[in-house]
């Protein structure tokens, strides 16, 4: 895991999203601050993404990417060449009878580079299991699309201290199995209670959380499960995006509400620059 993004699929390629450094003791992983625009965007904001695109260029030492409705990403795609664009959701078959679905090769084929799986509203809203959102998973990297796959506990589990091991189960049924996946996995934490809602963990509580899915990911990938990033989502602001930024073991942030203006993702980003060795 953790190459430059690289297809040979009918000769389609998508675009590099994001180059990580080997993890050390000396060197911090660039950070990855990935915006997920969820049912928003028309064509008249491709201008937002073009200024998004232009302004994340200042920040060279943070990787930036904007996953956006399905129907956006050609023209998005062909509107800021080389900045990353991606999907939402991918379906796991390659083709057939699937109405209103989306397989990775015509995410790519649309000019994206990586794609969200396994989003807490999908899960909820689709009906999503862990082992679909697997599925996904892997058709996506094996077309050398980058994944930023998402987990993340309820309110009522978080509650009954059920956190941590809901998430590690979340991961023991939708990890990819290919480990030697030239597209790069990202994790993405994103406590369901906090999505949308102003309300973020503590740092404390994120730490744990991170450092528990690290531990998962060397078990399963070995000495590549250091170098898939770990992202937190929920309610990132430019407020709170600078004590995120600074926990152990987040490697960057998945942003909704806040990803959708300039305005809002700029700061996020330059907090990433902030917290980027
Ligand atoms: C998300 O949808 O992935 C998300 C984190 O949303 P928000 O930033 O709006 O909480």
């Amino acid at each position: 895991m953790g190459a430059a993004l690289g297809v040979r699929l009918a000769g389609i390629k998508a675009a590099p999203l994001v180059r990580p450094q080997p993890r050390g003791a000396q060197v911090a992983p660039r950070k990855l601050v990935a915006g997920n625009w969820k049912m928003h965007g028309l064509s008249a904001d491709i201008a937002e993404i073009e200024a998004i695109a232009a302004a994340s260029r200042r920040f060279a030492g943070v990787d930036v990417a904007l996953c956006v409705p399905a129907i956006l990403i050609e023209r998005a795609s062909r509107a800021v060449p080389g900045f990353p664009i991606g999907g939402q959701d991918v379906h796991h078959s390659d083709e057939g009878a699937h109405t209103g679905c989306t397989s990775a090769r015509m995410l790519l084929d649309a000019g994206a580079a990586l794609t969200i799986v396994g989003h807490s509203e999908r899960r909820d809203s689709q009906r999503e299991s862990d082992s679909e959102v697997k599925a996904k998973a892997e058709a996506a990297l094996a077309c050398g699309l980058g994944v930023i796959l998402c987990v993340g506990e309820r309110l009522e589990l978080r509650d009954s201290g059920a956190a941590v091991s809901t998430v590690l189960g979340q991961l023991d049924g939708s990890l990819p199995d290919r480990s030697n996946a030239e597209a790069e996995l990202a994790i993405a934490y994103e406590p369901v209670w906090a999505i949308g809602t102003g309300k973020v963990p503590t740092a404390s509580e994120i730490a744990e959380m991170h450092a528990a899915i690290r531990d998962r990911l060397t078990q399963r990938y070995g000495r590549q499960g250091e170098q898939v990033r770990i992202l937190y989502g929920g309610s990132v602001k430019p407020s709170n995006a600078g004590e995120i930024f600074a926990v152990p073991n987040v490697d960057g942030a998945l942003v909704g509400g806040a990803s959708l203006k300039a305005a809002d993702f700029l700061p996020i980003v330059a907090a990433a620059a902030d917290h980027s060795g």
